[in-house]
């Protein structure tokens, strides 16, 4: 595959991202909307290509920024797909109502939605910024706000944990979350991994 290629692979993704896109996917389907995976991991490469439309290569401007949490295997792009006269289409639309079902479930599963930006709002787009991408875990050190959202509602609603859902993994999160790992018998590291966030999300 050439670099400037578009990848619509899961599997490219960063692990803890993959496992939230998978569950987000499940729910999208059970509220019987078709999703269609538009793009996952972008190589700088191509990032640099699509930035160079409409400014150095003739074509229409297709992104504003080089900077992409696409490179960083943390974001995705997804849109509803149905008939339309007879052929299977793409809809892309942020006012349509399967869009926003879709938004709000990917929501849910620790996504930034790009429909909510002031500036450029990006209604297909879902990423999971300023976490490492080297990590394998969330932590009180490896986290966003969305992303210690999702945790701490998934520990209110498996162990009853009582959290605040402010994102703001504190103390009380640590210890919940360690509560949580306690159950499968697992190390009190206060980290949510792979098999961690599998079963929170499940
Ligand atoms: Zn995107």
């Amino acid at each position: 595959m050439s670099n400037i290629e578009q990848c619509r692979d899961i599997t490219e993704l960063n692990c803890l991202c993959q496992i939230q896109l998978n569950q987000a996917i499940k729910d999208i389907k059970i509220a019987g909307i078709n999703p269609l995976i538009v793009e996952t991991y972008r190589s700088q490469v191509r990032q640099n290509y699509l930035y160079s439309l409409g400014r150095t290569v003739k074509g229409t401007k297709v992104t504003w920024t080089q900077i992409s949490i696409h490179t960083k295997r943390n974001a995705v792009d997804v849109v509803p797909q149905r008939i339309v006269d007879g052929k299977m289409t793409a809809i892309w639309n942020a006012k349509d109502s399967e869009t926003k079902k879709i938004i709000s479930i990917m929501q849910k599963y620790g996504f930034e939605a790009g429909a909510n930006w002031v500036t450029s709002p990006d209604s297909p787009h879902f990423q999971i910024k300023g976490v490492s991408t080297k990590g394998k875990s969330y932590s009180l050190t490896n986290t966003n706000s969305f992303i210690t959202k999702m945790i701490q509602k998934a520990l209110n609603e498996k162990i009853n944990a009582k959290l605040t859902v402010d994102g703001k993994w504190g103390a009380n999160t640590t210890k919940a979350v360690n509560k949580f790992r306690k159950k499968f018998g697992w190390k009190e590291d206060g980290k949510v991994g792979v098999e961690t966030l599998k079963k929170l999300l499940a």
